[in-house]
């Protein structure tokens, strides 16, 4: 089947693996790349519609535990930070849901020896300050399935499972301190209680298309409620053992945005890593996205290195030793500029 015939075939239908390889491997030509955006983005809006979905986010909840830390991540400069307070996390609700925001990511580490009464005990905490808040948590296989049981309870919407890759050599080599499988099974236990399923893709790391595609179809085939994907995009980060390594491509994590989208359908899709800048929004939302964080609200012990482009319009600050970053007037207006409907003004 010709480039063409593909794109045509997905407006309607999903497309299977060989058309999906196809895409990814054709799509080396602005022109084409193009095409591959216009129909990924008439997916999106005939499936799930203009609305934007706008997450808050707040951490960390958890330290992380994983020896050695994955090679790409902050952790292994040396640094880390200790997690919320109580009081800190209720301040950072507070602000959070005085934003007007309707979902909100808490996240933290993983901590291999379980962190399911921290995560419990946040969750009560939001419950009670924002209880219209829709809450993803996100802390890696820090969860076992009777914790799960117990979110769904106090009606959590979502839990994150991150791979960033399913080949496991690639895994190994960029993770040497995790564990595919315990991911792999928490994703599944996820499904089985019956809540969302978030995961991640991740640019940049070594993965070749034919793994992009068998992670896509994995996931189409293993989760019935997945209900958002990320695309994260490699940002090597000064004084981790990746700093020199080349960053991750936006194009590429366009083109498999786009094509996830041709599979998947009904998900909500992001792209994450370098693809966070407002900058980038435009690409995103032709790519077929609908969803972000880390462009809106975040309340966090560590100050974020973004760049404050348009001041109006952003707020930094120190809130009694917390980050406070709110840039919502921009992203707002610029999804606004783009045609998309921020879920906030609803
Ligand atoms: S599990 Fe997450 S927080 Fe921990 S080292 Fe890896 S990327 Fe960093």
């Amino acid at each position: 089947m010709s480039y063409e015939a593909i794109l045509e075939k997905a407006l309607t239908d999903s497309i299977d693996k060989r058309e999906a390889l196809i895409l990814l491997r054709k799509s080396q030509d602005y022109s084409r790349l193009m095409d591959l955006f216009k129909v990924a983005s008439r997916i999106r809006d005939n499936e799930v519609g203009r609305v934007y979905k706008i997450e808050g986010f707040i951490s960390p909840i958890t330290k992380c535990t994983t020896k050695p830390p994955c090679r790409f991540c902050r952790r292994s400069t040396g640094r880390d930070f200790e997690p919320l307070t109580t009081s800190e996390l209720e301040l950072g609700i507070k602000l959070l849901a005085e934003t007007g925001l309707k979902r909100v990511e808490i996240g933290g580490g993983t901590v291999w020896s379980g962190a399911g009464e921290i995560v419990i005990k946040a969750v009560e905490i939001c419950r009670r300050i924002a209880p219209h808040i829709l809450i993803r948590i996100n802390v890696g296989p820090s969860l076992s399935f009777n914790d799960l049981v117990k979110l769904k309870e106090l009606g959590v919407y979502e839990v994150s499972s991150n791979f960033e890759t399913m080949n496991p050599q690639v895994f190994k080599k960029v993770k040497p301190g995790d564990s595919l499988e315990s991911r792999i099974k928490l994703a599944k236990a996820i499904d089985e209680v019956g809540l969302k399923l978030s995961t991640t893709i991740m640019v940049g790391i070594g993965s070749s298309y034919e793994d992009y595609i068998e992670h896509i179809f994995w996931l189409k085939e293993n989760i019935r409620n997945l209900s958002r994907v990320s695309i994260t995009i490699l940002r090597p980060i000064k004084g981790t053992p990746m700093e020199n390594h080349p960053m991750g491509s936006i194009i590429e994590a366009l083109k498999l945005g786009a094509v996830a989208r041709m599979v998947l359908r009904k998900i909500d899709l992001s792209f994450g890593g370098i693809a966070n800048d407002i900058r980038l929004l435009p690409l995103r939302v032709m790519a077929g996205d609908n969803r972000e964080v880390h462009l809106s609200v975040m309340v966090t012990k560590r100050r974020w290195d973004k760049p404050v482009l348009s001041p109006s319009e952003v707020v930094v600050k120190n809130i009694n030793g917390l980050w406070y970053y709110n840039a919502l007037p921009l992203l707002t207006r610029t999804l606004k500029e783009l045609g998309m409907i921020p879920e906030t003004e609803l």
